[in-house]
């Protein structure tokens, strides 16, 4: 591993979408740092199959890439998506905006060349080794070394003071290093299928994010830039195995989602193929550990996988390196220091964004739907524009700000409050609830 300032060896685990940007922060302070990644890489040997196609990237993403200058390269490959279109079944599709102002979107990104981009900016950076196809499966931290596996499936060891494990959901850092964890498994997998390009054009609407919500189960689709779409199902892990033949797969379409069954042409085979991945909340703590030797700390998913139904998992890991690396400058450079700061801001907020990512498959997979549900987004679009900063949507606060995630709902609940108060008493009472919320909000920094 790469010496830091202090003469530390500092290696990270994981070329992922923390792993990546974490190094080049961190090669920037000037911290020398060796990557470990299990996978050959992916700008040679092509992305691996299975892992969600795009991703919707947002304000916490892109204040991140903006750190490191990846910010207006990623938005230039990135797809608008300004709402969401509902697709209920037997009715015609309706546009719910995510803003206030129909200005606001989030950006559907390729994962693999945003994984790329940003292995590029690691290896540009001065300081940060990159090391492929280099499965780790511990560490050590009373010997201060990580354990790799050799070629003959034996161990191997390399000198690290400092880990930092941004290896994914089911790290293997973590394990060994026989943290507190709870992984939580939703009885949901999912699925990818294709809506492909049609006479070279996109099939559906590519300024949206598409929903078709059927109450315990629902699927998705976010547009590619080859004018595709990638679609994921979210389904019950037995209704998968349920449709075991082509027929079976068409019929269930052709009966549940027929605005979209005929823009498949590879609906049976594509979903004969792709495997069913599963969805985990990962709670855990501490995500640091000290040993005489070295010092640990997990990243990203490792730290806190969540289910992607807010789209926050990678902008969220995105925030952990930021937060690091500002850890690191509040402390010095001191590692023990900065690590057990970054730990204890960091987890309220995962915590928090845990929370409201379960929550928020119950709202799209089956809220959305209802007139009900609609009448109280327009209404809370029309609140917005009227209070404007001092009525703020959950959307809007996890998604187009940057307020701590674990500052939401108890922000959510106190406009709440108060607009119920308001709603018995009339218009009247809702210019009152306005200056009543006014201090609340400034005393909050005016967020
Ligand atoms: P990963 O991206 O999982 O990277 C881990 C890296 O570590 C990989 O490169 C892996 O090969 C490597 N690795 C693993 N084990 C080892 C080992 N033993 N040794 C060495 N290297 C190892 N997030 C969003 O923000 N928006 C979305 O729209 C969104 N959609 C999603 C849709 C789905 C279906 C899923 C499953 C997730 C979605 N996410 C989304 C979440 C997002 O994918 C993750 O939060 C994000 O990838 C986390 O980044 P990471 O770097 O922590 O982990």
């Amino acid at each position: 591993a790469g010496r830091g300032p202090g003469g530390e060896r500092v290696a990270v685990v994981g070329a992922g979408l923390a792993g990546c940007l974490l190094a080049v922060l961190l090669g920037r302070r000037g911290v020398p740092v060796t990557v470990y990644e299990r996978r050959p890489d992916p700008r040679v040997a092509g992305a691996e199959r299975g892992r969600s196609i795009n991703l919707a990237v947002s304000a916490r993403g892109l204040a991140a890439l903006e750190q490191v200058g990846l910010r207006d390269h990623a938005l230039k490959r990135a797809l608008p998506m300004h709402g969401r279109m509902v697709h209920p079944l037997g009715a015609a599709p309706n546009f719910q905006p995510y803003s206030a102002d129909g200005e606001r979107a989030i950006n559907s990104i390729s994962r693999a060349e945003l994984n790329r981009s940003l292995l590029d900016a690691a290896e540009a950076t001065p300081g940060v080794t990159l090391r492929f196809s280099q499965r780790v499966t511990g560490v050590d931290a009373r010997e201060g070394v990580l354990l790799l596996e050799g070629a003959d499936g034996g161990t191997v060891t390399e000198p690290a003071d400092v880990v930092l494990a941004g290896d994914g959901a089911y790290s293997a850092v973590r394990t060994s290093l026989g943290l507190d964890v709870d992984a939580d498994f939703l009885e949901h997998g999912y699925k990818e299928l294709t809506v492909p390009a049609r006479n070279g054009d996109f099939a559906l609407d590519p300024d949206a994010l598409h929903i078709w919500p059927r109450g315990t189960s629902m699927m998705i689709a976010l547009p590619n830039l080859d004018r595709s779409f990638t679609c994921t199902l979210f389904w019950p892990k037995p209704d998968f195995d349920a449709l075991d033949t082509p027929e079976r797969v068409a019929a269930h379409f052709a009966e549940h989602y027929p605005d979209v069954a005929g823009l498949m042409p590879d609906l049976a085979a594509d979903y004969a193929r792709n495997p069913v991945g599963s969805l985990v909340t990962v709670r855990c703590w501490p995500w640091a550990r000290y040993g005489d030797g070295a010092l640990a700390a997990l990243v990203g998913d490792a730290a806190h996988a969540i289910v992607p139904f807010f789209g926050q998992g990678a902008n969220c890991a995105f925030e952990d390196c930021i937060e690091i690396d500002r850890c690191l400058d509040e402390a010095g450079g001191h590692w023990p220091r900065a690590l057990s700061l970054y730990q204890e801001r960091r987890k309220a907020n995962t915590d928090a964004i845990a929370e409201m990512a379960l929550d928020n498959f119950v709202e799209m997979r089956d809220r959305v739907s209802s007139p009900v549900y609609r009448a109280r987004q327009a209404a809370t679009h029309a609140l917005e524009r009227r209070l404007a900063g001092r009525y703020v949507s959950r959307y809007e606060l996890v998604s187009f700000s940057t307020v701590p995630y674990a500052e939401i709902p108890a922000r959510i609940r106190r406009q709440n409050r108060i607009l119920g108060a308001a709603a018995l008493t009339g218009a009247a009472a809702l210019a009152l609830a306005a200056r009543a919320l006014r201090p609340a909000l400034r005393r909050r920094g005016g967020r």
